[in-house]
Formats: C-alpha cells, structure tokens, sequence
C-alpha cells in the first residue's frame, strides 16, 4: 500500500509538532508519523522548562539578556568543542520560539537560573509539557495535517541516495521530504551501551526521565544510519545524580543540607549546585560514585520544612529525601547507619581521616553561614555532629538526554559521514547529537532544541519540497 504526502514528519513530540507546523505553513501537505497513541512524547511529560535568551518574557521580568550571551555562555561551558553554527542557531532564535508558544497560548510566569552562570533563561512553561504539547496539537488541528497515531517507523525508501519516504506497517508513506524527530534512546539498554558508555556503566541503576514514554528507543539513530547518516555526540548524554532509594523517581537537584564526599572523604562540589555540573563532577570520582553524609539532627532539620528541591517553583518535594524513607532504609542497610565517623568509614569504604578532616571543615562552614570552599550556604542546624551518622550512595545514573544522534547542517539536513546532505532527510530535537555539546548548558535545553530545530527542520523540508530550496548533494 502507498500513501503521498510533500513531507512526512515521524515522532510526534515537541519537535515533531513543530515541523509539522512549520512544514505545513511553508506550503506542504504533511503526514505525522506517531508510535503511541498519542501525541507528545518525552516533551508532554516533561516539565516544558525552555531555555531561551532576550524573550519579552525575561523583559517583563526585569531580566537583562541577549542571544550573544547565551551563545559564548554555551560555548565557553564547552570549552568550544561544540558545533558553534548549531548553537548560533539556537541562541539566536530560542526566544522566537518562546514568542511563537505564546501565540499559540502558552504562558511563562516564571524565568528560573538553570544554567551555571547566573542568568535566568529556564522559561518554566505554565501547566508544563502538558499545555506546550496541549497547545501544539491544537494549532496542529488547526492545520491540514494527517496525524497517524500507533505507526512505527521501520525504514526510510530511498531513490538514487536521496530519501522518499517512511515504511511502517506494511505501508509506503512517499514523500519529497522526511523529518526524523523520535527522541532520544533513554529507554534502550541496547542503546545506551552503544552510545552512552557512562550511563551504562552503572548497570541496574540506570533509568531515564523518558520512562514513562515507551517509545523513546532510538529509532531514529537507526533509521538515519541506515541511509549513512553519521552520528555524532557519543557520550556526551546529562546525567542527573541519584540515590536509587525510589524507583524511577526524577529528582535532579540534591539538597542543601546532605555534604557529599568521594571515596576520600572529600568533598568535590556544593551540594545543592545545577545538574548542569553535579552529574558529570560524580562521574569523574573514584568508582563514578559518592555519598551524602549527614548526622540525624541534620536530617530532622534538613527535612522537616519539607522544602522543595528545585528552582522551577514546582511545588514538588522529593521523595527520596525524606526524613521517613530514609529511617526506612536505614533498617533495610540500603541506607549505612553509623554510631561514629570512623565506623560510617569503615561500612563505606571512605578514608576515615579525609572524611573527619572534612566533617570538622564542613561544621566549620555550617556554623559560620559560608562555606569558603565551595561558595555555598551554610546553616548551623546542618553540621554533622552526633550520632546516628548516615551515608546514602549515589551515582550519577538517571539519564536526562541522550544526547547522542544525527547530524544536520544549519538547514536542519541530516549529514553524511563526510558532512554531505542526505537529500530529501531532515532531524530535530533530541534524535540530534550535535547540539547539547559535552557540558548541558541548563535546565531547558532539551525543549529548546526541540522547538528551534524542528521550528527549522520543518520550514526547510517543507521549502524543499514545494521546490523553494535547491538541495545540492
Ligand atoms: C519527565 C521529564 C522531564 C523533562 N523536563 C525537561 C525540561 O523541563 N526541560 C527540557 O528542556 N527538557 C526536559 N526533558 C527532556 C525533554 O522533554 C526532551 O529532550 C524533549 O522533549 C525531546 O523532544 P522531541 O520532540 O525530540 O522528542 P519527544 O518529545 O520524546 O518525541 C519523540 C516522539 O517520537 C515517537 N517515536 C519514536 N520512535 C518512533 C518511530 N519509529 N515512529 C514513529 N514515532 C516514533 C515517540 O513515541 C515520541 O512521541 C524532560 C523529559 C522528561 C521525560
């Protein structure tokens, strides 16, 4: 069976939503392509943080910023080992994307600092990923656009090296142009092994935020290797840190009032610092692990407000750091409980004398209110001081985004492995691994991605294929 169409988009997630949107007002007949049954992705269960510079947004708020800035904040971050096209790219038109939401009805209230360098640009989206992804599909009703929910994509068709079209369930679904937008691969072990050697490590520990959306597996790596797109970004994936007390739980931030050292007793960030930095520092200890450290007092302090985690002014409070959970383990010994430091060493194989050098410098810093090392808050009430002395492992293993993926050129066009187009093949969002770079830049640059390069993605596929744009191969 055959279907026609100018442009097929598969995924419908943020990305895919916005190509087809983009597609369809360049002029294109467009068919989306869609796993589930239903639209949205990772991107309707996300918390639709978006990460953009020089919005009216950030002007409404008083917040002083610009596309330049954003851009050599990312660069710099990534000690310019990134793709500075793509990240021109997004900087300049993230906030065309924000202003392109609240047309479509979508509301940001609040602007967070999610990144490392004190500029808020995490534009917390009002009713999360849920309204974003409630607000795309209905500007998509508004289009002329054939949606096709419970269809896999199994194969690009080709014609001379250029690609014509989708194979999915025993259909041809012909097209001038196809935009590949499924994702990440966080919910692949497979996958993970292959291109995100770091997470992988961490073997039963490992989940991905993208959980509960099932079909986030990588096909869209495969469809696109399989017509020789080269992928790039290999292990270059966020992780967020995790102490695994709570299956599948999504908390990215630790709390201000654990210490957490390495395998020397020493501490080797703030505690409470952007997961745009802890994950990674984790990663780089001995045996890729740590642990919090806190005395019972700090514990009852830390908890009893029961104070939110992150700086999304989501109103959640974690569920791993909780005073009852963690007594609950402590008598399971998922969580070690100690009568002494020394002992707390010994049950966790940290340096007994580095981690009471620490502890004495830490109190330190707790009762004076800084801490001169790391440039943290401190309270008193949080010195580590009498027992019970708990230590609770983590491992940086909860996957935020793949990273890893196809490579486009600055008209949103899959390359080759000699940095050629592939005719006829484009990709946005997360299926890309040539946008987040080696360092995640903050707390919303997943969505972000996903809307500027499918924003890009889609009009250029949907130019190619009403002949508005010369594709040279
Ligand atoms: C709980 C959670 C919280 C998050 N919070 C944030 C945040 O606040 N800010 C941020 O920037 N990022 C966040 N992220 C990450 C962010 O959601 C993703 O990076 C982004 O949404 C990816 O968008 P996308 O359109 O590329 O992919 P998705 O939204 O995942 O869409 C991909 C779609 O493709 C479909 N698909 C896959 N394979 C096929 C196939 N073969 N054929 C047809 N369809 C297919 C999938 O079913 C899916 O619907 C979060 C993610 C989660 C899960």
């Amino acid at each position: 069976m055959e279907r026609n169409a100018d442009v097929v988009v598969i995924g419908g997630g943020g990305a895919g939503m916005s190509a087809a949107l983009f597609a369809s007002s360049a002029g294109a007949s467009v068919t989306l392509l869609e796993a589930d049954s239903k639209l949205g992705g990772a991107t309707a269960l996300s918390d639709a943080v978006i990460y953009a510079a020089g919005t009216s947004v950030q002007r409404r708020l008083g917040i002083a910023d610009s596309a330049d800035a954003m851009y050599f904040y990312i660069m710099t971050l990534n000690a310019w080992q990134t793709r500075p096209d793509i990240i021109r790219i997004l900087s300049d038109r993230s906030s065309e994307a924000i202003e392109w939401a609240m047309q479509l009805g979508v509301g940001f209230d609040w602007v967070a600092e999610s990144g490392v360098d004190g500029v808020a640009r995490g534009h917390c989206t009002n009713g999360g990923g849920a309204a974003l992804c409630a607000a795309l599909a209905a500007e998509m009703a508004r289009h002329d656009i054939e949606v096709c929910l419970g269809v896999r994509a199994e194969r690009l068709l080709t014609e001379g090296g250029a690609v014509t079209g989708v194979h999915a369930d025993g259909v041809d679904y012909r097209a001038k142009a196809v935009v590949v937008t499924t994702g990440g691969f966080g919910n692949s072990p497979e996958m993970r092994a292959r291109h995100f050697p770091t997470a992988a490590q961490h073997g039963s520990w490992v989940y991905a935020v993208h959980h509960n959306a099932p079909f986030i597996l990588g096909d869209g790596i495969k469809l696109g290797e399989a017509v020789g797109a080269a992928i790039s970004g290999h292990d270059t994936g966020l992780l967020n840190p995790s102490a695994n007390l709570v299956p599948f739980v999504i908390e990215a931030y630790l709390p201000d009032w654990i210490m957490v050292v390495n395998d020397y007793g020493r501490r080797f960030m703030p505690e409470n610092i952007s997961y745009a930095v802890s994950g990674y520092l984790m990663n780089q200890q001995p045996n890729a692990h740590a642990w919090a450290v806190f005395s019972e007092s700090a514990l009852v302090a830390g908890t009893e407000a029961g104070r939110e985690l992150t700086p999304y002014r989501s109103g959640l409070l974690s569920e791993t750091w909780n005073a009852g959970r963690i007594r609950g383990e402590a008598e399971n010994g998922r969580v070690r409980k100690a009568g002494s430091l020394a002992e707390l060493a010994e049950i966790t194989g940290t340096d007994g004398l580095g981690l009471e050098a620490t502890v004495e410098r830490y109190n330190a810093a707790c009762r004076e209110g800084t801490d001169r090392e790391w440039s943290k808050q401190m309270r008193p009430e949080f010195v580590i001081d009498g027992p019970p002395y708990y230590a609770i492992e983590l491992k940086a293993s909860s996957i935020g985004q793949t990273s890893a993926g196809l490579t486009i050129d600055a008209d949103g066009r899959v390359q080759d492995a000699h940095g050629r187009p592939i005719a006829g093949l484009y990709a946005a969002g997360e299926t890309l691994g040539c946008v987040q770079g080696r360092r995640y830049a903050g707390g919303g640059m997943g969505i972000a991605s996903a809307l500027v390069f499918g924003r890009l993605a889609g009009e250029e596929a949907g130019k190619f294929a009403k002949g508005g744009s010369a594709q040279e191969v």
